[in-house]
């Protein structure tokens, strides 16, 4: 086996003080019933929080649970959240997945992770954020845009595809720490090490970083991808 980098060795460490740094990290997602964060986690592929947040209220006010989703036509619910990128596309699934919830869950969000990605428009990412945050159950490390450029700039990982880059900090942490790893990631790539300007001058871990003052193009998006999605 490989020796492992001093970057794998004090991750532990590393992250420690990064989440003492964020002591407020959590799903910035408001509903923690598990249908409506299930709802939003769809609503926010590719889009911000906030954006999901804002449409939440109008949409839930008439159509709270998965009943009502199910017997609700996908257009209805495209005109609630129309404000969001790829809105048809995410109606139908959610149309879709609240009528196999009803069909084969008993009108209940699954606790389980191999259900759950069954689902329509439901992938590991959403799965591992419902598990985690509404039931508080860690089946996997969410890995989002933030969490893959930090774990990469972090020196965590060397993977590029989610799924892998996943399973690495799967292996490298323990699995009481996989929840909330992933909001103290995502809070610090949203406060310091953003994309495109990481402040690595003000950054906590700049000391054991390996990508300290030189981090720009470290774990950041091809720049078509970039064009798309930034
Ligand atoms: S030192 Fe720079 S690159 Fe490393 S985590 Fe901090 S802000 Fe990001």
């Amino acid at each position: 086996m490989a020796p492992k980098s001093k970057a794998i060795r004090y991750a532990l460490t590393t992250f420690e003080r990064l989440r003492a740094h964020h002591a407020d990290a959590d799903c910035e997602l408001v509903p923690r019933d598990p249908f409506q964060l299930l709802v939003a986690v769809v609503l926010s592929a590719q889009t911000t929080d906030a954006a999901v947040n804002r449409v939440l209220p109008d949409l839930f006010a008439t159509m709270p649970d998965a009943a009502s989703f199910a017997t609700a036509q996908p257009e209805q619910v495209a005109e609630k959240i129309k404000t969001i990128g790829m809105y048809r596309q995410k109606a139908k699934h959610l149309v879709g997945l609240a009528k196999q919830i009803m069909e084969h869950h008993q009108g209940q969000v699954p606790r389980q992770f191999d259900a759950l990605v069954q689902l329509p428009g439901v992938g590991r990412k959403t799965a591992n954020v419902v598990m985690g945050v509404a039931f508080g159950i860690p089946s996997g490390v969410v890995v989002d845009t933030h969490v893959q450029r930090l774990s990469q700039r972090l020196g965590w990982t060397k993977q590029q595809q989610p799924e892998s880059i996943e399973k690495e900090l799967s292996a490298v942490f323990p699995k009481e720490v996989w929840i909330i790893l992933s909001h103290v990631l995502i809070f610090h790539g949203r406060r310091v090490c953003t994309a495109r300007a990481p402040a690595c001058e003000r950054c906590v871990v700049s000391d054991v970083c390996p990508s300290a003052g030189k981090a720009e193009n470290v774990g950041r998006k091809p720049s078509r991808m970039r064009s798309l999605r930034e």
